[in-house]
């Protein structure tokens, strides 16, 4: 629509993103904490709380905490849970697919990131859901290589939707693309306006601006894409019990190139195999 032809994203300076790359990195490296003592018996407590020792010993602190009303450091969602599960005495089990969310802030600046685990590894999964997980790990980065100065902020859902499109063909799957959460811009709040869809829709939004950080995280389940919430009032599941993945980056986009915030490597590997720009400070 016009309004948005018009409109630019915001953008951050140099300065700001060093400070969002400081953030980012410490989302990552505790989710490859907390990834790692994944096991069989472990309780999504434990997990929240290794990943809050995490942050706090390396200089930040967790950003969840500051959602009215929501009091942990990871959002922990097994199997049909989609997003925002409560951590608890739960204790996970072999083959058990879980997603992780993190989000910290450093010097007044935020990360968010989430992987999805099977608990076990490849020998304990289902193979069904190695390949969602898989399939929403790569739509997330082809919503990342969407995202160039100068393109229209919702080529991401259209990129995510191809992805995930041509996944669920190649593996004979029917995938559903959440569509009640979505991603979101990022920097001195977790949440920023304009949101960030995981699919296409009938505008193509407002143009990305150099400097853009946002947090892209596509949700994605083996069967429908309904969701309802739990009594809880927050633990978000698939409305027929299929199971989901979550996978999550923050990214900067610079005139240059991309930046995924919240990968350890800064996005190099993937944007190399995915032939985007890779273009860190
Ligand atoms: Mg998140
Ligand atoms: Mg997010």
């Amino acid at each position: 629509d016009r309004l948005s032809a018009r409109r630019k994203t915001p953008g951050r300076t140099d300065d700001q993103l060093l400070l969002m790359r400081a953030a980012g990195l410490l989302v990552g490296q505790t989710l490859e904490v907390v990834a790692a003592a994944v096991a069989d018996g472990v309780t999504t407590l434990e997990l929240d709380r290794l990943a809050e020792a995490h942050i706090r010993d390396h200089g930040g602190r967790p950003s969840f905490p500051e959602v009215p009303g929501y009091r942990h450091t990871l959002c922990t969602s097994v199997n049909e849970q989609i997003v925002h599960g409560i951590p608890g005495e739960r204790a996970l089990r072999a083959g058990d697919l879980v997603s992780i969310d993190c989000g910290a802030i450093v010097a007044g600046w935020h990360g968010d990131a989430a992987v999805t685990v099977i608990v076990g590894g490849v020998e304990a999964a289902r193979p069904e859901d190695l390949a969602l997980s898989r399939a929403t790990e790569d739509s997330l980065y082809a919503g990342i290589a969407a995202l160039r100065v100068g393109e229209r902020l919702y080529a991401v859902g259209e990129a995510v939707e191809a992805c995930i499109e041509a996944a669920a063909a190649a593996n004979g799957q029917t995938y559903g693309i959440v569509e009640d959460y979505v991603g979101h811009t990022i920097g001195t709040e977790m949440h920023q306006d304009p949101q960030i869809f995981n699919y296409a829709v009938r505008t193509r939004g407002p143009m990305v601006r150099s400097g853009y950080t946002g947090a892209i995280e596509p949700m994605i389940t083996l069967g429908s894409a309904e969701s309802d919430v739990l009594a809880d009032g927050w633990t978000v599941v698939t409305s027929d019990g299929s199971r989901a993945a979550h996978w999550e980056h923050t990214v900067a986009v610079r005139d240059e190139g991309l930046w995924v915030l919240t990968a350890i490597d800064g996005g190099a590997a993937r944007l190399a195999a995915l032939g985007a720009a890779f273009a860190p400070l």
